[in-house]
């Protein structure tokens, strides 16, 4: 095997454990490259220990001295980007630049948390004459993450710097799809100086989460993956007391006008939706043609055609997950909809391997028929089209999706571009663009059931869910003039 066995990193050593063991395919090849252990509550009650024993040293370094630790971490991530990106080729199967792409991500994410004592710095007033209230970022104690595939390395990037540079001791489950990353980011940790106990990974599946959602001395839980799951984990962790933000799925809209700019809206479109080979959160799902777009629709299918499976575009994680793309396929082409390119059928890169999980680019074209696109995630580089009359109905459209992560315009009328800005039901709003990602300091965040909890995930808006406001207020001396409140 390409990689030794997965094992738990706990209290600052890697574990060995009894449980049973689950192959890691690659999905380049469909070769297994690890094994990763299927852990129990016991070994996720081990870690929160590990965790809390941690905690009181941890959380009593200021601020500042946290964030040198970060600082060593983040130029030991930049020293290392070829060998991570590596690794994430590998068992999540993108392209080595787009897993170059989601490092120097994390990278950017671990330089917001390094100035962390820049900005979670507090207030302090004088209130009444001779009292002074301020208030100060506490951290929580120990709080856990648990990932989705799609990106091994970014996502837990999203939390485990911020919260930790709060103070805070974590717990962070990978995917069992793609666990070898976190092993990686494990041993950079302790590279960087981190002190034992503070960061510690329980690899498995649903007992895991079950276990990190009912485990008492668990405070806060992020989980991002699908929706049916993210409702899951929200339910169980709140219901146990626990502070939750779930990120769930996504379907994203783009609202597509005439007056578009053709080249960009169409290289824009090909690349949000074959990017990771469409498994992204972000990734563009659905065109809302409002009137006669067919030029920009054309030169879409030219565009997403340079995409090419082994590549440009990676594989689909797993032989299952593609089934289940080729199955969504072939049912909107018995409903009636038209395949203006048809995955199914493509042709490989020369180079790779015909037992990867590989699909091309798929376009279906529902504006021909009566039937309903289904407003299920299709997690895939499958795009759909239907159309609308009128903005105002396109914008309709969007918000009878249940999700709201993105939602896009494309037109050159700023006036249309800022009423779909305003009415879209969406979290993250991208004019002219593919991916509207908002890069830090800015925050990420769907709404409905993209998201379930407060706050968004990363930037300014997480710094709450990570810590407790303590409010401190004093009076040191009996002044001589006093006020109601002194
Ligand atoms: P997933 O929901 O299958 O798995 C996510 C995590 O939940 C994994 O760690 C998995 O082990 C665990 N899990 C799976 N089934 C479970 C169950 N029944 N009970 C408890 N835990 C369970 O998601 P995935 O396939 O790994 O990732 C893809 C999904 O994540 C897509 O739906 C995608 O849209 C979503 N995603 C969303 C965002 C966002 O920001 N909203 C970002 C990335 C990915």
């Amino acid at each position: 095997m390409k990689y030794q066995d997965v094992r738990n990193f706990i209290n600052g050593e890697f574990v060995s454990c009894d449980n049973k063991r689950m192959d890691v395919d690659s999905p380049l090849t469909g070769s297994v490259i690890s094994t990763v252990p299927l852990s129990s509550y016991h070994d996720v009650d081990l870690a929160v220990n590990a965790a809390k024993n941690a905690f009181p040293a941890w959380s009593g370094m200021t601020s500042k001295m946290r964030s040198q630790i970060l600082y060593n971490y983040r130029q030991l991530l930049e020293e290392n980007v070829e060998m991570l990106a590596a690794i994430i080729h590998d068992e999540n199967g993108k392209t080595m630049d787009e897993a170059i792409a989601e490092v120097r991500k994390s990278i950017e994410l671990t330089e917001f948390a390094c100035s962390i004592p820049q900005i979670a710095v507090g207030e302090v007033l004088e209130v009444s004459i001779g009292v002074e209230c301020r208030t100060e970022y506490a951290p929580l104690g120990v709080v856990a993450c648990i990932n989705p595939f799609n990106f091994p390395h970014m996502v837990p990037h999203w939390t485990v710097p911020n919260a930790l540079a709060l103070g805070n001791c974590i717990v962070v489950k990978p995917s069992e799809l793609t666990p070898v990353t976190t092993t990686k980011m494990a041993e950079m940790l302790k590279q960087a100086g981190l002190p034992d106990g503070v960061f510690n990974v329980v690899n498995g599946a649903k007992d895991v989460v079950e276990a990190i959602c009912d485990h008492p001395e668990i405070k806060a839980v992020s989980f991002v993956g699908s929706t049916p799951v993210a409702q899951i984990v929200y339910r169980r962790a709140t219901s146990n007391l626990k502070r939750c933000l779930a990120l769930g799925g996504a379907k994203n809209h783009l609202i597509v006008l005439p007056d578009a700019n053709l080249e960009l809206s169409a290289a824009d479109i090909a690349a949000s939706m074959c990017g990771s080979a469409g498994q992204r959160c972000m990734a563009a799902s659905v065109m809302i043609a409002v009137g006669n777009v067919n030029p920009i629709v054309e030169k879409l299918c030219e565009e997403v055609l340079k995409f090419i499976p082994g590549k440009k575009m990676p594989p689909i994680i797993s032989r299952q997950s593609r089934e289940n793309l080729v199955a969504y396929i072939t049912e909107a082409e018995k409903n009636g909809a038209v395949l203006l390119v048809d995955g199914r059928q493509f042709s490989n890169d020369e180079q790779a391997d015909p037992n990867g999980y590989y699909l091309g680019p798929t376009i279906i074209d529902w504006r021909h028929t009566d039937a309903k696109m289904p407003y299920q995630e299709v997690f895939g580089p499958v795009f759909e089209i239907i159309s609308a009359k009128s903005v105002e109905e396109a914008i309709s459209v969007q918000h009878e999706s249940p999700f709201g992560n993105a939602a896009s315009a494309f037109t050159q009328n700023g006036a249309i571009a800022k009423m779909v800005a305003q009415n879209a039901s969406a979290g993250m709003i991208g004019i002219n663009i593919g991916v509207p990602v908002p890069r830090e300091p800015f925050s990420f965040g769907g709404w409905n059931a993209s998201k379930f909890g407060a706050g968004d995930i990363t930037g300014k808006s997480s710094l709450g869910f990570w810590s407790q406001l303590k409010k401190v207020t004093s009076k040191w001396a009996k002044q001589e003039i006093t006020d109601w409140m002194s």
